[in-house]
C-alpha cells in the first residue's frame, strides 16, 4: 500500500516519460502517453465509416448508407462499439491498465462519452467481461471490471460484477492465433450464475479491446441464452 502511495507522489513530483516516444508526459490526465501521442491516435468522431454491428474500421471518410463488414455475422451481440483504433495512446493505456488498475482522466473522458453517443443508452445494466479465477489471482484486478466501474459511476447505470463467470482458464490470445483459434479458445468459457438478474435487461458488456470478437461474442451467447434482451459492447480500443 505505501508503495504505491510513493509511487503516485512520485508521479505528480516528475513528469512521467511517454510509454510511446518517451518525451515528458505533461498533464497528469493523459495518463501513459504524451499529448503528441494522444493526437496521432485515431480517436473515432463519428465522421468515418465503420461496421453497424460490431464498429471494424471501414474507411476514413463518411458513407450514406448502413454498412457491415460482414465478419461479424454470426456474433452474437447486437453491436459493438470503441472509443477509437488500437494504436499509440489507446494502445499504451491498455497494455497498462493490465498492470495498474487505474484510468487516466482523459480516457475516462473518452470513454464515458463514447457511451453517451452511442445507441447503447437504454442499457440496464453493465457487466465487465470477466476472468478466470486464476488470471485475477496472479493480476490481483480485473482491468474490465475497472472500466465498467468507472463507466456505472459516471453513467449512474447499474452495474453487476458477479453474475457473469469465465469457468474455464483460456490461455492469453496471441498475436498469432487467428479468428477460429480465438473462437475455439473461449468456446464455453461463461457461465451465468443467477439468470434472474439478467432476465429481460439490456446488457453493456464492457472490454479493454475489441481484437476478433470472439471473446465478447460467447459472452454475449451465454447472457442471451439465459434471458438477456439485448447485448451491447463497449470497448476502449479496436483492432484494425
Ligand atoms: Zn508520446
Ligand atoms: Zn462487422
Amino acid at each position: 500500500m505505501l508503495g504505491k502511495a510513493t509511487d503516485f507522489v512520485l508521479t505528480l513530483a516528475y513528469p512521467q516519460a511517454c510509454q510511446i516516444c518517451e518525451q515528458s508526459v505533461e498533464n497528469l490526465s493523459d495518463g501513459v502517453a504524451c499529448r503528441a501521442c494522444w493526437e496521432r491516435t485515431r480517436i473515432f468522431s463519428g465522421a468515418e465509416t465503420l461496421c453497424n454491428k460490431c464498429g471494424k474500421f471501414l474507411q476514413a471518410k463518411p458513407t450514406n448508407f448502413q454498412t457491415f463488414c460482414h465478419k461479424c455475422d454470426e456474433h452474437f451481440y447486437d453491436a459493438a462499439s470503441a472509443v477509437g483504433i488500437y494504436e499509440y495512446a489507446l494502445s499504451a493505456s491498455v497494455l497498462n491498465l493490465k498492470r495498474e488498475p487505474f484510468v487516466a482522466k482523459r480516457l475516462q473522458k473518452l470513454f464515458v462519452s463514447r457511451f453517451q453517443n452511442s445507441s447503447f443508452q437504454d442499457a440496464t445494466k453493465i457487466i465487465p467481461v470477466p476472468l478466470s479465477k486464476k488470471r485475477f489471482l496472479e493480476r490481483g484486478f480485473n482491468q474490465a471490471a475497472v472500466l465498467a466501474e468507472t463507466l456505472a459511476k459516471q453513467s449512474r447505470t447499474p452495474l453487476d460484477r458477479l453474475t457473469l463467470v469465465r469457468q474455464i482458464h483460456t490461455p492469453l490470445h496471441r498475436a498469432s492465433m487467428d479468428n477460429k483459434a480465438r473462437e475455439t479458445s473461449v468456446k464455453n468459457a461463461f457461465e451465468v450464475k443467477r439468470p434472474k438478474l439478467i432476465e429481460g435487461e439490456s446488457i453493456l458488456l464492457v472490454d479493454d479491446v475489441f481484437t476478433s470478437g470472439a471473446t465478447v461474442s460467447n459472452c454475449a451467447k451465454t447472457l442471451k441464452e439465459n434471458g438477456a434482451e439485448k447485448v451491447y459492447i463497449l470497448t476502449v480500443a479496436r483492432a484494425v
